[in-house]
């Protein structure tokens, strides 16, 4: 039972794109506190505030509403830039409503990581690039670990700051100029821009971990909304193929002030097909007219190119990895309204790998990259799921279908997206 004093955190458990925003946005709208903990720019959403639509990336859910908590703890990696227009945007619209405080150990991306990515795409190319996306995000975190990172603290010392620009960019321009023959960086300038740009973000820096630590003692409802997916996760994901910094569930514990014995209740929410954006294994898609109509009802493409995203059906032995690494006690099943009108309806229930049966998928063992699905069909049906309003109105094959995820996972299944509409979605158990 959902009683608006719990916390609950909301993951992928795929590629991405499992359609997490309506749940999260559901749970924000009865939490008091909302916490992004991971990712980056990656974490896109739409928030909508006075009859208007704004896109945000960084910005928690329920940033519109008055009285709620936003958070944007240390494990998110901020784009300066884009960070300082989105609060920009929401303050001019008169819309961000919510006390945002951002913590002070966010690393930013700044221009030198992206300028970085799309000088690495030149010897990379293409598909490697796509990984990447030129966002900066890899360059960031690989300056993180580096411990040559700018963090948000950073700007509250102009000085200091401007000490550290001047010794990290005498290293990149190093990079620029000697390896990639470009003119190398002036670092007046980035200090200067970085201080205008910070300027925007400096109302709102402040403690986010001991904000969550108080909330939890104090029994309040606390969501903790995650972006990307479960199997792009640095550590256990098909690694290079994953984000450059960890997307499990357990990234929550380290530095936003929630504790191991922290009472959480863990969403996992997987979408009745599959997508992925980027290269990398893949092994239930399929290139064929069910799939290709899949993608079009689906709308699966990708950023301002709408890129047609990879398309094909559930991996179970993929989901349950998912489930397993990162703890999680219930389902949310999305989509289900595109499978309407598929004859046949495919779940990956093992692997083939070279003549061998594999039910546990393993992330390190490169012949997954050969692996072939074995498959169980389902019967489809016809009905268009976006009308019904109950779970009794769903067709018979739709709920057998529901049932086998739930019980070959062991995990209740509690919501079900029926249409690309908030309001479309049925609670199974709440
Ligand atoms: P995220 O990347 O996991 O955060 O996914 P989003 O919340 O951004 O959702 C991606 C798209 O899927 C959005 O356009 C949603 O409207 C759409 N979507 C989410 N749930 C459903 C559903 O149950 N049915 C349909 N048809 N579309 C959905
Ligand atoms: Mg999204």
């Amino acid at each position: 039972m959902m009683t608006g004093s719990e916390t609950n955190m909301v993951i992928g458990t795929q590629w991405g794109n499992e359609g997490k925003g309506k749940i999260i946005d559901f749970i924000a709208n009865m939490s008091d506190v909302v916490v992004r903990f991971q990712g980056s720019s990656n974490g896109g959403r739409t928030i909508f505030a006075c009859g208007e639509k704004y896109k945000v990336s960084y910005l928690p859910s329920g940033i519109h509403h008055d009285g709620k908590k936003c958070l944007i703890c240390g494990g998110v990696t901020l784009d300066l830039e884009k960070v300082s227009d989105e609060i920009s945007m929401l303050n001019d619209a008169g819309v961000l409503k919510a006390r945002l405080t951002i913590s002070k150990s966010c690393h930013l991306i700044l221009d030198y990581h992206k300028k970085l990515d799309v000088l690495d795409g030149r010897i990379f190319g293409h598909d490697r690039n796509r990984t990447m996306t030129e966002q900066g995000f890899g360059h960031c975190c690989a300056d993180k670990y580096r411990r040559m990172g700018i963090r948000v603290a950073d700007l509250l010392y102009p000085d200091v700051l401007h000490d550290k620009i001047k010794e990290i960019i005498a290293v990149k321009n190093e990079y620029f100029t000697k390896i990639y023959g470009e003119k190398p960086l002036d670092p007046d300038e980035l200090h200067k821009k970085f201080m205008r740009l910070g300027e925007k973000l400096i109302p709102y820096i402040g403690n986010p971990e001991e904000i969550v630590e108080y909330s939890v003692s104090k029994n309040l409802g606390i969501l903790f909304e995650a972006c990307d997916g479960a199997l792009n996760d640095v550590e256990r994901g098909f690694y290079p193929y994953v984000m450059p910094l960890s997307s499990l569930s357990a990234s929550a514990l380290a530095g936003t002030g929630l504790r191991w014995n922290s009472p959480m209740r863990i969403i996992g929410v997987v979408k009745a097909y599959s997508t992925r954006n980027d290269s990398g294994p893949f092994v239930t898609e399929e290139s064929s007219a069910v799939t290709a109509c899949l993608r079009k009802r689906g709308k699966e493409f990708s950023g301002v190119s709408m890129e047609p995203r990879r398309v094909g059906w559930l991996d179970m032995p993929a989901l349950k990895y998912a489930i397993r690494e990162n703890g999680v006690h219930a389902l949310a099943i999305t989509k289900m309204d595109v499978l309407s009108g598929i004859d046949e309806i495919k779940v990956c229930t093992s692997y083939d790998v070279g003549g061998e049966k594999k039910e546990i998928l393993d992330v390190t063992d490169k012949d997954m990259w050969n692996a072939v699905p074995v498959y169980r069909k389902f019967d489809g049906w016809r009905e268009d799921l976006s009308l019904c309003s109950d779970l009794k109105s769903l067709p018979i094959q739709a709920l057998d279908y529901i049932k086998y995820i739930e019980e070959e996972t062991g995990i209740p299944v509690m919501w079900v997206g029926v249409g690309a509409d908030w309001g479309k979605a049925l609670f199974i158990r709440r």
